[in-house]
């Protein structure tokens, strides 16, 4: 019979790492347990506004301690630089921090590896260092390029061209930008490009990045004098390292209850883990990955109580995609992340944006007082998915 309190170790403090946190201070009170988080920044880092910072602009600092207050989650302001599942410790500041069960909420970065050039001459939204570097380097400059069609680049750029019109923005992409969206949402898309003088092109492999252009793979090459990365996703290497099961891409493969398969302590939770559904193999969002959070302290709260796991269900609902701060578009989905007929559009579209980027503080908020369901929190996967 063990006398000392579980300990729950939380590695991260990003969306889902954040919501695993409020909700397990809430779920577990009536239990013996200590919750410790660790973050390296005592700023909770809201991704979904990044580029609003990359654009220039000053946000509302949300700090970690704060958002915990009253929660008796104790907060370590540090980065884990190791795991050692064995003795069932993490390595912070040089000591080892012991844990019974660990939450991964590592998140992820985008990866400037994959192209020659990208890491010493391209800026990311790989934090808010990174984007207020990217902002700083654009009060020099008279052409910016964007590489990546996915929505975190068409929201860079058109964020950068409504905040700076005088800069030329290109935005370059493999495939056409908002390919995942339906046809109506994406035309609305591309009119917004045509409005903010934004340049796509699209069938383009950019091949090298240099200091002062890229070379694209149809032998041309494009000047410009700040590049812009946002295609590719890494995982920190953490709990590969480990000897932790992963994914090629890094991420924790996870079983129904979202426990990783090779070490069933380990909860893995939003971008750093493969979480799979009926339909396929959930991506990095916000969306699912508060869910996942949600669900792992659901179970650890269940575990303590001597309850049989459950399984995760999620399926996606939209694609909410700012373009610049007067406009948007929302494009709702299947639970498989494909486009539905139904899509929002302008002043609508701006209000459900503006409410989806600042939902997760006020959640945290509500799971700090109330059981916040996991299941309510992935609606379209609770009532869709049948697996
Ligand atoms: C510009 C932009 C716009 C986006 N827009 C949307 C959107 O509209 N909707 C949507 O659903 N998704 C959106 N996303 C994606 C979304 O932000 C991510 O999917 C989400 O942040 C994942 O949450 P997470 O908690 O897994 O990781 P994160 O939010 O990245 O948090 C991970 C945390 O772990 C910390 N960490 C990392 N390594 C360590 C370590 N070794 N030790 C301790 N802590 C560590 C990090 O510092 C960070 O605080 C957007 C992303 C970007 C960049």
């Amino acid at each position: 019979m063990r006398n000392r309190p579980h300990r729950i170790v939380i590695a991260g403090a990003g969306y889902a790492g954040m919501m695993a946190a409020t909700s397990l201070a809430r779920r577990t009170r009536r239990y013996a347990s200590h919750i410790t988080l660790i973050n390296p920044s005592t700023r909770f880092v809201e991704r979904l506004r990044l580029h609003q910072i990359a654009a220039g602009q000053q946000l509302a600092v949300h700090r970690i301690p704060d958002i915990l207050a009253g929660t008796g989650v104790e907060f370590v302001n540090d980065r884990i630089t190791a795991i050692d599942p064995v003795r069932r410790s993490v390595e912070v500041g040089g000591s080892w921090l012991p844990y019974d069960t660990l939450v991964y909420a590592v998140g992820s970065l985008t990866t400037t590896c994959v192209v020659p050039g990208a890491a010493q001459h391209a800026c990311t939204l790989n934090g808010i260092e990174a984007a207020e570097a990217f902002a700083a380097r654009l009060r020099e400059a008279g052409t910016v390029a964007v590489c990546g069609g996915g929505l975190t680049g068409v929201e860079a750029a058109t964020e950068v061209a409504e905040s700076h019109p005088h800069l030329k923005v290109v935005l370059i992409s493999e495939t056409p930008p908002g390919s995942m969206m339906g046809p109506k949402a994406r035309r609305h898309l591309y009119n917004g490009f045509t409005r903010l003088g934004i340049t796509a092109m699209s069938g383009s492999l950019v091949t090298k990045v240099r200091p002062d252009g890229l070379d694209l793979a149809n032998g041309t090459t494009i000047p410009t004098d700040v590049v812009l990365w946002t295609s590719g996703v890494e995982v920190p290497p953490l709990a590969s390292d480990a000897g932790i099961t992963t994914d090629r891409h890094g991420r924790v493969v996870t079983d129904g209850s979202l426990r990783s398969v090779s070490h069933p302590e380990v909860f893995a939770v939003g971008d750093a883990a493969a979480v799979r559904q009926h339909w396929g193999t959930i991506h990095g969002t916000c969306q699912s990955g508060i869910p996942t959070g949600a669900f792992a302290a659901q179970e650890i709260a269940r575990q303590l109580a001597g309850r049989p796991p459950r399984r995760f269900r999620f399926g996606y609902i939209h694609q909410p995609v700012s373009i610049g701060r007067r406009d948007a578009v929302i494009q709702f989905t299947n639970a498989d992340d494909t486009p539905r007929r139904w899509y929002l559009k302008g002043r609508p579209a701006i209000l459900y944006k503006q409410l989806v980027s600042s939902s997760p503080i006020y959640t945290y908020r509500l799971a700090k007082r109330l059981k916040v369901s996991a299941r309510l929190l992935a609606s379209s996967g609770g009532k869709r998915n049948r697996d």
